[in-house]
């Protein structure tokens, strides 16, 4: 079924609800209005079928059909011609008739806006012209009070069911919205950040780095020799190997680190607060970490990680400056052998962690 047929399914579904307790209650209304008019059979018959068979008919009709959503706009405009038919049926009696009209208006606004609207005013009108017909309605000025107490129940607990369901709507589809953000900012492979959605938060990060008058670090890691693991092993591998960097990012790093995939085999870091010495030696743990990794389906698999580390300086004019510093790095680290951290900064002691490389 296509997105419009589900589309369609879920508001015949929407609809049914509404419909049984609408017609249910629109009954009342109607049917103690018109008992003073004493119809003929054929007229309480009709007002049965409409008020008791009609909303599951309609149901059924929209579910069955080819496309549900043209049908279910179609069992609207019946409602509305219906609605009109009464309208006039009743000979226009004020309270039931003004009920009626306002009660199907809310739904039609409700469901398709100005257009339902129009349209359903439209059925409606036809829907008197028929009545009129047949009926030749006096206008009856008065509405007594056993037809104002039949109203009761249509008028307070149809406008308080609507409401919920479009209460629950407009929740459900926030919840939508908040996930869809969510999936648009993280990358599917890692579950990590994505590129943007890092970009971003560097940014933050650079402009509270100004305001607090902080340092911070960022990282960018690149698996050595990717390309060769992907031919050699297969891409299933490459993926595995790059879950299980994602997978060992989430774990060492602090809460307050954020790690995102840069792109491709490049990853990216940002460090706040820390020194850049402690920050070279996160990295250092992570690379040695990362080299030792074994791997089930294929022992003889070995990664190395290049790393470029590049602290805040208040120097930068932006972060592109910064992300670029720790871009030289990481070539730098790639450019003097790989499997090793290189650090952009004249700060750092000149005796170096293992496979730590200073500029
Ligand atoms: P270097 O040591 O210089 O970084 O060499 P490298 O082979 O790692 O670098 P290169 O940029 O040439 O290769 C990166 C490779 O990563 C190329 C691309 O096919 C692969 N790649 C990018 N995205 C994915 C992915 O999602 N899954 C897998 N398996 N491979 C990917
Ligand atoms: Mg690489």
């Amino acid at each position: 079924m296509g997105n419009t047929g589900r589309k369609g399914l879920s508001l015949a579904r929407r609809l049914y609800t509404s419909r049984v307790l609408g017609l249910v209650l629109g009954l009342l209304c109607v049917s103690v209005s018109m008992y003073s008019l004493d119809p003929p059979l054929w007229v309480w018959a009709l007002m049965l079928f409409n008020g008791l068979v009609w909303p599951h008919l309609a149901y059924q009709l929209a579910r069955r059909a080819r496309v549900p959503f043209h049908a279910e706009h179609r069992n609207l405009l019946i409602d509305a011609f219906f609605g009109g038919f009464w309208v006039a049926a009743m000979h226009f009696n004020p309270l039931p008739a003004a009920t009626t009209i306002s009660m199907m208006a809310m739904n039609n606004v409700a469901i398709g806006g100005l257009r339902f609207l129009l349209a359903g005013s439209a059925a409606q009108l036809l829907g008197v012209g028929v009545g009129l017909v047949v009926f030749a309605p006096a206008f009856i000025p008065q509405t007594t009070p056993a037809q104002m107490y039949a109203c009761f129940p249509l008028l307070l607990l149809y406008p308080l069911a609507l409401g919920w369901i479009c209460f629950r709507q407009a929740y459900t589809l926030g919840v939508h919205k908040r996930e869809l953000l969510a999936l648009s900012r993280t990358d599917s492979l890692t579950g990590l950040l994505n590129h943007g959605a890092w970009k971003d938060q560097l940014e933050i990060a650079f402009q509270r780095c100004i305001r607090q008058k902080q340092g911070a670090a960022i990282a960018l890691i690149d698996i050595d020799h990717f390309k060769a693991i992907n031919d050699t092993y297969g891409h299933v591998a490459g993926d595995i190997v790059l879950r299980q960097l994602s997978k060992m990012l989430k774990q060492n790093l602090r809460a307050t680190d954020v790690a995102g995939r840069y792109g491709g085999d490049e990853f990216c870091v940002i460090l706040p607060e820390l020194p850049l010495f402690n920050a070279a030696q996160a990295m250092e743990a992570l690379r040695e970490r990362f080299a030792t990794l074994g791997y089930e389906q294929n022992p003889a698999l070995k990664v190395s990680l290049s790393i470029g580390l590049a602290a805040y300086d208040p120097a930068h004019p932006d972060a592109t400056r910064w992300l670029s510093d720790a871009d030289q790095a990481l070539y730098e680290a790639k450019a003097s052998g790989r499997n090793r951290v290189i650090c952009n900064c004249d700060s750092l002691p000149k005796q170096p962690l293992l496979g730590l490389g200073v500029r």
